[in-house]
């Protein structure tokens, strides 16, 4: 697959493909932003259109177009592959047919199943009147391309073979089962009234479908069917309707977040645009992080019984984690938005705007109990504190820490004293591993402060000339020596000024260049920072390495006894001393 990677990348440029997500700012060579993929006010997310690579120097996370759009988009490798040689306007099929037939073919599957469904309910009476009983309008109908599957055993498979598509793709696609005992054919969805789900750049990839009520009673296979997990079916990252709401999230920032698909539909009705719907899976990581790229609230609601309630805590719990805010719509004893849009048209809206935090939420359930005793006390309040903890931002603790103790009694240092001693959440988020496959790994590092320092220095000189490092060089971190050794080597004794662009440098070590690559992207992040600070930190840095190193050989030393423990000690002092007229200011 590298190869049409190879290709799709040499017909597009990143800062091209990127302008599309983020406002790139110029930064010398490179541009600069805000970083999508963690919170922050000033950018640290690099650009640099000659290596046609991105960095955050904030979560230190980079890649190409590929990785960018895959983390962004939240999509896998292959969905990626699509868009991107779309718009590079290059056919899969061509530079790619192993990956077409393998993945390609079922979008094809997909679309064509959506057409034929979508042209049965237009034929048939009896779906259309389920549909507008259901209050749903043509338009929303037409919109959606909702579908009715046919009561016949084979009809999709039929048609689709008409289509020339193998059945062992059909197959594939989730849209036919195999009998087990002659290993036929049949359609997986039969009378059943079909809703297309998309994928965020608007691809079919799957569907749900809902019995009709007059056959609910002889259905074997339940209420609602969905697709299986297929290549490119991915339950725990879609969400129903995103890919046309998604404009409307970004827009209002906040995204309402309904069970059903006819939840969804008749939202969208009522003008609640910006809204998604888990369609009855439980709400993943994955969703909350897809919507995370263009909401900073969540606004959910669950049925008013137990069971909704904890499933409602866990979605809440999960927005928390991803540093987003969590609201709770009461729709005031209906039972779900679609059935509030029929008996009270209109009011949808109003009751959004009176959504409250989840907190506010939580603490009026709980602390409803905590008048009885100081046991029933403690015990709510503890509740309250695992919720407030799961925030990861000081500010949002601090304020609803406030908050508990104006509504307890309870003096906000006592209720941090209990916090404290909560031990976290057991609440466990799966790691996300979905680039494990992916031929262009997201390259994630982890440098020390000493390595910090060093390609914040180097990336200084790339600016003010090798001169500025006088002093210095041996105080770079081991990691960047070959930096500063290429920096040496390429310029001629009379030129005080490095190259304009990393590629210029380019060597045949990719470490070496990859290191080079984040001085140079640095360079134009940190225009402003002040080296002579800098060489500070550095310094002491430095001084506290050589510290340890000839603490641990005075310990040597005396173990031993042989060694000359007194030049050790006299050196050690002298370090401890610079070390600390370093950090006075001396
Ligand atoms: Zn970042």
């Amino acid at each position: 697959m590298t190869n049409a990677t190879e290709e799709i990348k040499s017909k597009l440029d990143i800062v091209d493909v990127l302008k599309n997500y983020l406002e790139l700012k110029p930064a010398g060579k490179n541009f600069k932003t805000v970083c999508p993929f963690h919170r922050e006010k000033t950018p640290s997310f690099m650009v640099s259109p000659e290596r046609q690579s991105w960095h955050c120097f904030g979560c230190n996370i980079g890649g190409d177009i590929f990785t960018f759009l895959m983390k962004y988009e939240n999509i896998e490798f292959f969905e990626a592959l699509k868009i991107l040689a779309e718009k590079a306007g290059i056919e899969l099929k061509k530079i790619n047919p192993a990956g077409e037939k393998q993945f390609g073919v079922l979008y094809d599957i997909n679309e064509e199943a959506k057409f034929f469904f979508h042209h049965r309910l237009k034929e048939s009476e009896l779906f259309k009147n389920y549909l507008k009983n259901r209050g749903l309008k043509e338009e929303t109908v037409a919109e959606f391309e909702l579908g009715a599957s046919p009561s016949g055993w084979d009809e999709l498979l039929v048609y689709l073979v008409n289509k020339n598509f193998d059945p062992q793709d059909i197959l594939r696609a989730g849209l036919v089962v195999k009998s087990e005992g002659r290993g036929t054919y049949f359609d997986r969805f039969r009378r059943r009234l079909m809703f297309p789900i998309l994928n965020s750049s608007g691809k079919t990839v799957g569907f749900s479908g809902r019995i009709l009520p007059e056959f609910e009673a002889e259905e074997k296979m339940g209420k609602y069917v969905n697709s299986p997990e297929t290549p490119i079916f991915f339950k725990h990252k879609l969400l129903y309707g995103f890919d046309k709401s998604k404009a409307f999230i970004r827009e209002s920032k906040q995204a309402v977040l309904v069970e059903g698909q006819m939840d969804l539909l008749m939202s969208w009705q009522e003008g609640v645009k910006n809204v998604v719907a888990s369609s009855g899976t439980a709400l993943t990581e994955d969703h909350i992080k897809s919507l995370s790229r263009f909401a900073d609230e969540i606004i959910i609601n669950f049925d008013s019984d137990e069971a909704g309630f904890a499933a409602g805590e866990r979605a809440i719990d999960l927005i928390h984690k991803t540093d987003l805010s969590a609201k709770v719509l009461s729709l005031e004893g209906v039972k779900d938005p679609a059935e509030l849009a029929v008996k009270s048209p209109g009011k949808l809206k109003n009751l959004i705007a009176e959504a409250i935090p989840a907190m506010e939420f939580f603490f009026r359930r709980y602390l409803s109990l905590a008048k009885e005793s100081v046991k029933e006390l403690k015990k709510s309040v503890r509740l309250a504190l695992s919720k407030i903890k799961i925030m990861p931002s000081a500010v949002e603790r601090n304020f609803w820490l406030k908050e508990l103790s104006k509504k307890t009694g309870v003096p906000e240092n006592t209720l941090l004293e209990e916090m404290s001693s909560l031990s976290f959440s057991t609440l466990s988020i799966k790691k996300n591993n979905f680039l494990s496959d992916s031929p262009t790994p997201l390259v994630e590092e982890s440098f020390t402060r000493k390595e910090l320092l060093s390609q914040k220095i180097l990336s200084q000189t790339v600016l003010k000339g090798i001169a500025a490092l006088e002093g210095f060089e041996e105080m770079i971190a081991e990691k960047f020596k070959d930096v500063l050794l290429h920096f040496k080597k390429g310029l001629p004794a009379d030129k005080q000024s490095l190259p304009a662009q990393a590629s210029e440098l380019s060597t045949t070590n990719p470490e070496l260049d990859h290191l080079l690559e984040l001085v140079y992207l640095k360079s134009g992040l940190d225009e402003e920072e002040n080296l002579d600070e800098l060489k500070k930190q550095l310094r002491i840095e430095h001084l506290k390495g050589l510290k340890e190193k000839l603490f641990n050989e005075i310990k040597l030393a005396a173990a031993d006894g042989k060694i000359d423990k007194e030049s050790l000690l006299s050196e050690f002092y002298r370090v401890s001393r610079e070390l600390d007229e370093v950090v006075n200011g001396i």
